[in-house]
């Protein structure tokens, strides 16, 4: 897969916010910054770590590192989303993923959206007016009782760089415009049995008020 000059340019042009909480959101930054993404802004819920990403060495990213302001939750996150192109998301608390959710779809924003969910990783890629939401989807992937407090993240380092390879990929591919992104598809990484699994058909539902809105384009 080689890039074009057009391709190049348009990576160059965009921001990412991350709004960083398990560990994959490092090999992700890395890998943003490495296919030579514009400006990528890391919003870390639990400020001690987000030295780790001071340890990446933008080349010409502009990398932005901010703390999470816990008290302000997702609404702090509002001002933020105009003016990026892409948000990917790696929070370990359910609520604030699925009010990130909600203001994606609110702002028609494309959100790249990663959970553990017991040893399994689950990546899904929603695009405001074709997914459904998550508010929608995790009943369907039979996560009905979402723990009310922050989850851990996977235990085993290799499998959070896994995850943050897989969204580095589709972001890379959605602001390059390269080849096909499943906006339907909601993928479960089994690091133990080594399935993929594929929950698919997850369109947006027509009475939804988060995922039903007419479609605007980012
Ligand atoms: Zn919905």
């Amino acid at each position: 897969m080689s890039m074009s000059r057009h391709q190049l340019e348009a990576l160059r042009r965009s921001t990412v916010l991350v709004v960083a909480g398990a560990d994959a959101a490092l090999s992700l930054v890395e890998l943003l910054v490495d296919a030579g993404v514009g400006r990528v802004v890391v919003v870390q819920q639990g400020g001690e770590k987000s030295v780790m990403f001071q340890a990446v060495t933008p080349s010409d990213t502009s990398l932005e590192i901010r703390s999470f302001n816990e008290s302000g939750g997702v609404n702090a996150l509002e001002s933020l989303l105009p003016e990026v192109d892409l948000v990917v998301e790696t929070v370990l608390d359910w609520q604030v993923k699925l009010g990130l959710s909600d203001l994606a779809m609110r702002l028609g924003k494309a959100l790249i959206h990663s959970g553990v969910v017991g040893h399994r990783y689950q990546i899904y890629f929603i695009k405001p007016g074709k997914s459904a939401c998550l508010r929608c989807v995790l009943p369907g992937v039979g996560i009905e009782d979402f723990p009310l407090g922050p989850v851990a993240p996977h235990p085993l380092k290799a499998v959070e760089t896994w995850a943050g390879s897989l969204m580095a990929l589709d972001a890379i591919k959605y602001l390059a415009d390269l080849g096909v992104i499943q906006t339907t598809t909601l993928w479960r990484i089994d690091p133990l049995s080594g399935d993929i699994e594929a929950v698919r058909n997850l369109a947006s539902v027509k009475d939804c008020p988060d995922c039903g809105l007419p479609f605007k384009s980012h």
